[in-house]
This record gives C-alpha cells, sequence and structure tokens, in this order.
C-alpha cells in the first residue's frame, strides 16, 4: 500500500468513542523499547507523517521528550493527534502525580495530553486518580484511563471516581485474550487498548503455524493477520516497530478481511496466560520486575 492511501483511509475512518465523548484512532504506535532518543524521534517523526496519529509513550520509557521532539517536526497539526503518556510508580498519590503531570507536559513541550495512564495499580491510585481528574478540569488532560488494572482494581477505582476511566490498557494478543476482563469492560464501557498486541514479536505467536496458512491465503504477513484481527476485534492495537518496512505493513490492514472462520482460528490459540506481562492472578513475579526497575531508576 502507498504511504497516500494509508493516510486517507486512517483520517477518513476511524475512531472510537470513549465514554467521556473524545475519540480515540482505533490504531497508534507504541514507543516502548526505543531507547535511542534519535530513533525515536526519527521513527515517530516517520509514523506521524504516514498519518498514524496516536503515539502511546511513558515516562518510564525516558523517550517523552524525543516523541514531543517528533511532534514538533511532522507538523502534523497538534488537534489531529491522540498523544499518550503514562503514570510511572515513583509517583502515585495525589501531591506527586499533580506534579507529575506538570513535568510531562513540559518534558514533551506540549500544552495537554490527550490521554494519561495509570501505568500499574500500585500504590495510592485513588490519590493518584483524583489529581488527574483535577488535570482534566484544568485542561491538561483529555481523557484518563488506567493500565494493567484487574477487575477488582477497577471496582475499587470506580468507587470513588468522579470520571470513569475510558481505557484499560493490558497485554492483549492472540494468546492472551482475557475474556473475563473485557466483559467486564463492555459492561462499564472501558475500551481496551491492547499492548504488545503482537506479543512482543513472541515466536509463539508470530510463527504459529496456523496463522501462517491464513497469512498466506490473503498474501499478508503474520503480523498483518495479527493486527487484522485486533481491528476487527476493536481492541486498539498500538505496535511497536523501529523497522521501516514492518511499521508500514503493520499499518497496510485495510484492503482484506478475515472471515468469521479466520476469526475463529485466532481464537482458538488463546492460552488465557499472559506471554510477558501481568498476571492479576499471580501478581508477585510482576511486582518483583517492576520494584527492579524502580530501584534502577
Ligand atoms: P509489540 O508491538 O507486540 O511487538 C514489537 C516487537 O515485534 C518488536 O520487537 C518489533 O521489532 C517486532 N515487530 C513489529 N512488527 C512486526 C512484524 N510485523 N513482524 C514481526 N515482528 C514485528 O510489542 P511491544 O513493544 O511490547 O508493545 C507495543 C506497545 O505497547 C509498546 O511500545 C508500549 O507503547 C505498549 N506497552 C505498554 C505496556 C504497559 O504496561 N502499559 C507494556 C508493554 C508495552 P522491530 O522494532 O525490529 O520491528
Amino acid at each position: 500500500m502507498k504511504q497516500n492511501e494509508f493516510q486517507k483511509v486512517d483520517k477518513e475512518m476511524r475512531y472510537y468513542d470513549l465514554n467521556n465523548g473524545t475519540q480515540i484512532p482505533i490504531m497508534g504506535f507504541g514507543v516502548w523499547q526505543i531507547d535511542d532518543q534519535q530513533l525515536c524521534e526519527s521513527t515517530v517523526e516517520h509514523v506521524l507523517k504516514l498519518g498514524c496519529l496516536l503515539i502511546d509513550t511513558a515516562t518510564v520509557y525516558g523517550n517523552e521528550a524525543a516523541v514531543g521532539a517528533a511532534i514538533k517536526k511532522s507538523g502534523v497539526k497538534r488537534e489531529d493527534l491522540f498523544i499518550t503518556s503514562k503514570l510511572w510508580v515513583q509517583d502515585m498519590g495525589y501531591e506527586r502525580t499533580k506534579s507529575a503531570i506538570d513535568r510531562v507536559l513540559i518534558r514533551m513541550g506540549l500544552e495537554y495530553l490527550d490521554m494519561y495512564l495509570i501505568h500499574h495499580p500500585f500504590g495510592d491510585y485513588i490519590g493518584s486518580w483524583r489529581a488527574m481528574e483535577e488535570a482534566c478540569e484544568e485542561g491538561k488532560i483529555k481523557a484518563i484511563g488506567v493500565s494493567n488494572f484487574s477487575v477488582n482494581q477497577l471496582q475499587k477505582l470506580m468507587a470513588t471516581a468522579k470520571i470513569m476511566p475510558v481505557i484499560n490498557q493490558v497485554e492483549f494478543h492472540p494468546l492472551f485474550q482475557q475474556k473475563d476482563l473485557r466483559a467486564f469492560m463492555k459492561e462499564h464501557d472501558i475500551r481496551l487498548e491492547a499492548w504488545s498486541p503482537l506479543a512482543s514479536g513472541h515466536e509463539n505467536l508470530l510463527t504459529d503455524p496456523a496463522i501462517k496458512e491464513i497469512a498466506d491465503k490473503y498474501e499478508k504477513t503474520a503480523g498483518q493477520i495479527i493486527l487484522r484481527w485486533h481491528v476487527q476485534e476493536e481492541s486498539i492495537a498500538i505496535p511497536k516497530s523501529v523497522n521501516p518496512d514492518r511499521i508500514l505493513s503493520n499499518f497496510s490492514l485495510w484492503d482484506f478481511e478475515l472471515t468469521t472462520d479466520d476469526m475463529n482460528v485466532l481464537k482458538s490459540l488463546d492460552t488465557n496466560k499472559p506471554v510477558l506481562g501481568y498476571n492479576p492472578d499471580e501478581p508477585g513475579e510482576w511486582r518483583n520486575f517492576i520494584m527492579k526497575i524502580v530501584v534502577e531508576s
């Protein structure tokens, strides 16, 4: 697909309504593990010029400033973009969160964020949420949500929230389909945003023979089949790549449609276990991993 075609399709389509009345593009681009600042800036600029309007960063990724610089260089109008960042665990609680929001805006050179997420349900997330609600009222953030929250954690947050979370960003791909969490979120009009939509490139997903067979049928790559599955599942996928060919192919999903049978094949790959991430039933290991990052940062 030519770049222009992508731009046209993306601009014409393709948003979901969020529960606060704002809209989010149905697909975006994630920048976790693009640690080299120059590479991050040039990749994000490239992606924005291709017509991808949603960029997902986080304070802990250490590249918010590079994303901000790419936005300026791209020339894309600010109001056309959907920029997300996330509150890191060291800034939990009301006061620290207030200050973290001001700092992220300065780092990115932005007057507002389109969405701000609590990265992990650690510490005083109720206090953090209050600060995020105030930032919405002050116009610093357009929409607020969470990441890696279980049903119990969502319920606890929602019990005192004035503003409901618009999004829960969680690990989601054919190997881990989060059925119970999704059912709860659907009931409460909280959208699912899929982190690691390609299972972070894990070979168990990308070389799965059933996916390869479908890819051959449509003359597409395994990555395109998986991302097209996300589109048809109405999950907001934010694939990361620093490879220009893969970037273009990841966003070239609009000239084919998976059949119900294809969708069922992908549905049958669910292992109900995370490949990379947080398992609410076994939080210990993940907590240790996060705490190691906290200590090192
Ligand atoms: P991903 O997007 O599922 O996969 C990225 C990996 O797959 C990279 O190694 C990439 O390598 C490779 N890749 C990309 N496109 C490919 C294709 N078409 N075929 C084969 N390989 C391909 O994984 P992710 O980066 O873990 O997740 C995406 C985004 O989700 C992150 O960048 C971040 O924004 C967000 N995230 C959030 C959380 C959270 O806790 N909220 C956790 C993890 C991730 P190349 O770069 O070499 O192409």
